[in-house]
């Protein structure tokens, strides 16, 4: 995610400050760092005799401050800890990983294969922001004052990567002594996985069970999240604990609709998209759509490099697809490209879309606008009344996605004042996230009821939310642990 967007996404939240060290009483004891009563920043420890186990270890993207001490200092002991385990590659899971290896973590980082794939968009990714960021401050910097640092660089980056150990789903390992871990499809992006522990001490053993970040069932390209089997402890996130998805509805037709618009009027059609899962949703759905005869075969331009790179992951692992994308892919050849289907490289030929002719999608990042060329194409097209805008993804507040969406006229890009005359859709229902029928449902399909269930990533009042559903349909007791807090499993 675009770093200004980061920040602006905070809402005002906080990360808060807690001692590393907590004092558990237990054999085996999991703690609640972060990622608890909030969306970000995950991380979770499970202490054992022979160290530490890290779940997860996700960039805190929040207010600029406390955010940046979070993520540089992280409340973990890189020396106690043995093995770090990921759910999958988004940046608040993963992206404080360079910071730890930077603070001296040599061990390994296991998530699935695909995720070890993604990997490499994330953190290079990441840590450019990072390095571009810090210099573009220090430039305009006071005489005297001290230099900014990055997070992280792309050498960290590099390093923390041949850390990584990929293994296929279902298959168990131990990423410690007594412990034996297992990845399961949780269908939210590619690589995507809830997590199976199995944890012995003293002669005994319990289970803990981890959503990740859980998805929905029925979405195009991604298998359905499967079960986990059965646990003692239940950890799952909250993001939606509040609501229900609106209905998808009709995808493809409302991506037809919007193709004919344009091309009829000869306009083009904007596409704003996070790189990595919407982007790929897209292309399927367009290339879909093509290959049936209901869209013309208008030349697409995927312009971000980041989405290319995602693309060639979701490619490599095409064995993950559903069933539906595994016939398209056997008769077509090809999920995501057409024949007038082309990935800009570089900028100069991104620029040379300004002065495209005719008809034509462009699908560029990022998804809210708040970065990324997709910034250059909104200036250039997006003040043309035959042209369309079409928001496939959810718009955080004080973004300009947000902004555009919600008819303020003009509004500023680079510094100029735009003025949006182009039309403006949106297609909802698209959100990567399960919501609460969706968690409850997961909770449900476990084999017996946990002995507890802990709430984390989601803000307070979701998590007050689900636990309310939770209770009404036969979970009662569901605890939303505050950052710091621990729990004995054994
Ligand atoms: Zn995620
Ligand atoms: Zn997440």
């Amino acid at each position: 995610m675009n770093r200004r967007n980061a920040h602006r996404n905070s809402n005002g939240r906080r990360p808060h400050r807690i001692p590393e060290d907590a004092k558990e009483k237990g054999l085996v004891t999991l703690r609640f760092l972060g990622g608890a009563r909030t969306t970000t920043g995950s991380l979770h420890r499970i202490r054992m005799r022979d160290g530490d186990l890290l779940l997860e270890c996700g960039m805190y993207q929040g207010h600029r401050a406390e955010a940046e001490a979070w993520n540089r200092d992280l409340p973990v002991d890189p020396a106690r800890v043995k093995a770090v385990l990921l759910s999958h590659g988004h940046i608040d899971h993963c992206g404080a990983l360079p910071n730890l290896v930077k603070r001296g973590y040599r061990g390994p980082v296991w998530c699935t294969e695909a995720t070890a794939d993604l990997l490499p968009v994330m953190l290079i990714d990441a840590a450019h922001i990072q390095e571009v960021d810090a210099a573009r401050i220090n430039r305009h910097a006071k005489k005297g004052k001290p230099q900014k640092q990055p997070l992280f660089t792309i050498a960290d980056a590099e390093r923390t990567l041949r850390q990584v150990r990929g293994v296929p789903y279902g298959h168990p390992f131990e990423p410690l002594t007594g412990v034996t871990a297992r990845f399961v499809n949780a269908g939210h992006i590619i690589g995507s996985a809830a997590i199976h522990l199995t944890l012995r001490a003293g002669g005994a053993a319990t289970s803990l069970g981890f959503t990740g970040d859980l998805g929905r069932r029925d979405v195009p390209i991604l298998r359905d999240p499967e079960p986990l089997g059965a646990v003692d402890w239940y950890m799952t996130e909250s993001t939606y604990g509040n609501r229900d998805h609106e209905d998808t509805g009709d995808l493809l037709g409302l991506l037809e609709d919007a193709v004919l618009t344009v091309t009829r009027r000869r306009g083009k059609l904007l596409i704003p998209a996070f790189a990595v899962g919407r982007t790929q949703l897209v292309l399927y759905l367009l290339h879909r759509l093509r290959v049936d005869g209901r869209i013309p075969d208008v030349p697409i331009y995927v312009d971000s490099p980041m989405a290319t790179r995602a693309t060639a992951v979701f490619k490599k692992n095409r064995d993950l697809y559903d069933e539906e994308a595994h016939e398209f892919l056997t008769c077509r050849g090809s999920l995501f490209q057409g024949a007038r289907t082309s990935f800009v490289a570089d900028v100069d030929e991104s620029k040379a879309l300004n002065r495209l002719d005719g008809s034509a999608i462009i699908i560029s990042a990022s998804g809210m606008c708040e970065g990324g060329r997709i910034l250059h194409h909104l200036r250039n097209h997006a003040t043309d009344r035959r042209n369309l805008v079409l928001f496939v993804g959810y718009q955080a507040e004080h973004t300009l996605g947000r902004r555009i969406l919600e008819g303020t006229r003009p509004v500023k890009i680079y510094g100029e004042r735009v003025e949006i005359t182009a039309e403006v859709r949106r297609i909802n229902g698209l959100s990567a996230h399960a919501d609460r029928r969706g968690l409850l449902r997961y909770a449900q399909a476990l084999e017996r009821p946990p002995k507890s269930i802990f709430l984390v990533h989601g803000d307070t009042d979701r998590i007050a939310a689900l636990q309310s559903w939770f209770h009404e349909h036969g979970l009662p007791g569901a605890k939303g642990p505050a950052p710091g807090d621990w729990a004995r499993l054994l």
